[in-house]
């Protein structure tokens, strides 16, 4: 008995000898190494939170020579800008950005009063539209609300794409304290017939928390209906919202861009 164990064990580790034998691969380890294309150096800002140096600066605190307004193109943005900072003018509209955007890297930081009141959707709404693709609310937004502690519905709070992807987690700072969105955008591909190759993605962290991953979008946002894609669109501007609601309005400082593929 004891030599049947010997001999099954003595052969069970032969077969193992030849099975690595087999895995390993001939060749040497340089054949696998890539030295070419080198990536570009991009000097790195102070913090995270910092423009890199091949960043497009939307909003450095000093102006809004990057934005006009969303609903008359030809005008500039009306919102105030005061101590580096920016906050929404509600009976002034939307902005956007001068510039259109492909697939890109977005931050921004954003702060609800601490004052803030009413409840629900109508206390601190805005938003960003990751490609705005129209007047007034046409785009990809992702919500801007006060999200600590207090409830609304979930695909629409903070973190969310509204009414399409409910955040992963809830990192929401209180009123009164700055948060910071970090989003990655691949916008939608579209045929030479106008019809959809591939849906927009965003991946988005919220005060550094991951609460969209890769999340495909379905079209446009909506507040009412479902979403579908429409028209097919290239590159478009980023724009923020002035929403309707009484509450205070909200700020916002360092915003700023790094394109991922070629504006058209
Ligand atoms: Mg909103």
């Amino acid at each position: 008995m004891n030599r049947l164990l010997l001999a099954t064990a003595f052969l069970m580790s032969t077969l193992s000898v030849a099975c690595a034998q087999q895995q390993q691969q001939p060749g040497k380890p340089e054949e696998t190494e890539v030295y070419q294309p080198v990536p570009p150096v991009v000097v790195p800002g102070k913090t995270a939170a910092d423009p890199p140096a091949d960043a497009l600066v939307l909003f450095g605190g000093q102006n809004l020579d990057q934005w006009v307004s969303a609903d008359n193109r030809a005008a500039p943005a009306q919102w105030t800008v005061a101590g580096g900072i920016l906050t929404v003018k509600k009976d002034q509209g939307n902005i956007e950005t001068k510039r259109s955007f492909g697939s890109y890297q977005l931050h921004l930081e954003w702060r609800i009063p601490a004052s803030i009141s009413g409840t629900g959707q109508a206390r601190g709404n805005s938003g960003v539209f990751l490609a705005s693709t129209g007047k007034g609310d046409l785009g990809y937004e992702l919500q801007i609300v006060d999200a600590y502690q207090n409830p609304t519905y979930v695909n629409g709070m903070a973190g969310s794409l509204y009414k399409q992807a409910v955040p992963l987690a809830n990192p929401a700072r209180r009123p009164g304290e700055w948060q910071t969105y970090d989003v990655i955008w691949t916008a939608p591909v579209f045929g030479a017939s106008g019809a959809l190759v591939s849906p927009a993605y965003a991946t988005v962290l919220f005060n550094g928390v991951l609460v969209q991953h890769h999340q495909a979008l379905t079209g446009p946002t909506l507040y009412i209906g479902k979403p579908s894609y429409g028209p097919a669109h290239g590159p478009l501007p980023i724009k923020l919202q002035a929403h309707g609601d009484k509450s205070e309005p909200l700020s916002f400082r360092n915003i700023w861009v790094r394109e991922l593929s070629a504006t058209k």
